[in-house]
């Protein structure tokens, strides 16, 4: 286990409750992470240090900045926004095995809800910086396009990679509104209403069989895996991670 005092360098707003710190000052251990991989966080707060919570690197494992990318939820996660940059934190890991070898698959599907996005966007930051040929297809859910983040980015890795994106938003009417724009500027980049169903599964996926990853929330992961099987597919193909987090001890 490598376990480290680092620093936040840098802090980006992504949406109104997801905020992405960068990290430096990390150990050696983290120079040899995978994409998808995850690390534990501590703060310090009142001269002592939290519980370690654990969050996915949402960066390229070749990044010279650790970046973690936090959606507000609780007392920990309500802390992110307010960190000044130079704030000390200790950072353990890699840890995880999520999206391990994703890049012997030719053909990947990607299904994500919300901020579960982020080993996706660790896995094709890292496809963009090697030039890789993975043929990926993102389904990614959010209630509305104020709820995504790194859209401009994945838009132009679309242009630059093998990459489709389809943005799944449960308010129709601005999805409707925005496929037309995306057709222009972005042909691979797709917005569809509603939820990530079946009729939205089989409209986007490859032929040939891929391999597929989800992230999510617990009860969108189980509604997307009933869904799979609507299909006659086995969800037990799915490789799936959990941000199910219970505190202890
Ligand atoms: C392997 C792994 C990777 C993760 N990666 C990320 C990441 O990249 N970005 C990120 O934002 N989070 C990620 N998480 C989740 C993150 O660890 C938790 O959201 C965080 O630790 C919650 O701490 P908290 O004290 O703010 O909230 P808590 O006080 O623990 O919870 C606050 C409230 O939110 C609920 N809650 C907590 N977690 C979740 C959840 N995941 N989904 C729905 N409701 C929840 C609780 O039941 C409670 O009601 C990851 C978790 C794991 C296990």
């Amino acid at each position: 286990m490598n376990t480290d005092t680092a620093r936040v360098v840098k802090k980006i707003g992504e949406t109104r409750d997801i905020t992405s710190l960068f990290i430096d000052g990390y150990g050696e251990a983290f120079g040899k992470r995978r994409a998808g991989q995850f690390l534990t966080l501590k703060l310090l707060r009142d001269g002592a240090w939290s519980r370690p919570h654990p969050f996915t690197i949402s960066c390229a494992p070749e990044d010279p900045l650790l970046r973690v990318t936090i959606k507000k939820l609780g007392e920990f996660t309500s802390m992110i926004p307010d960190l000044e940059e130079g704030a000390p934190v200790i950072v353990s890991g890699p840890y995880g095995l999520f999206c391990k070898d994703i890049d012997a698959h030719k053909d990947i599907v990607m299904i994500a809800g919300g901020v579960g996005i982020t080993p996706f966007l660790s896995v094709l930051r890292h496809f963009r910086n090697i030039h890789a040929d993975n043929r990926v297809l993102l389904l990614w859910s959010n209630r509305s396009m104020e709820d995504a983040f790194a859209v401009e980015e994945l838009a132009e890795m679309s242009r630059e990679m093998p990459l489709r994106v389809v943005h799944n938003l449960s308010r129709e009417t601005e999805a409707s509104a925005l496929s037309g724009y995306a057709k222009q500027a972005y042909p691979q980049v797709y917005y569809e209403p509603g939820r990530c169903s079946r009729d939205l599964i089989r409209k986007y996926l490859p032929a040939a069989g891929p391999a597929m990853f989800l992230c999510g929330p617990p009860p969108m992961q189980d509604y997307v895996l009933g869904e799979i099987a609507a299909l006659d597919m086995d969800p037990g193909i799915v490789q799936k991670e959990s941000f199910t987090w219970k505190a202890s001890g």
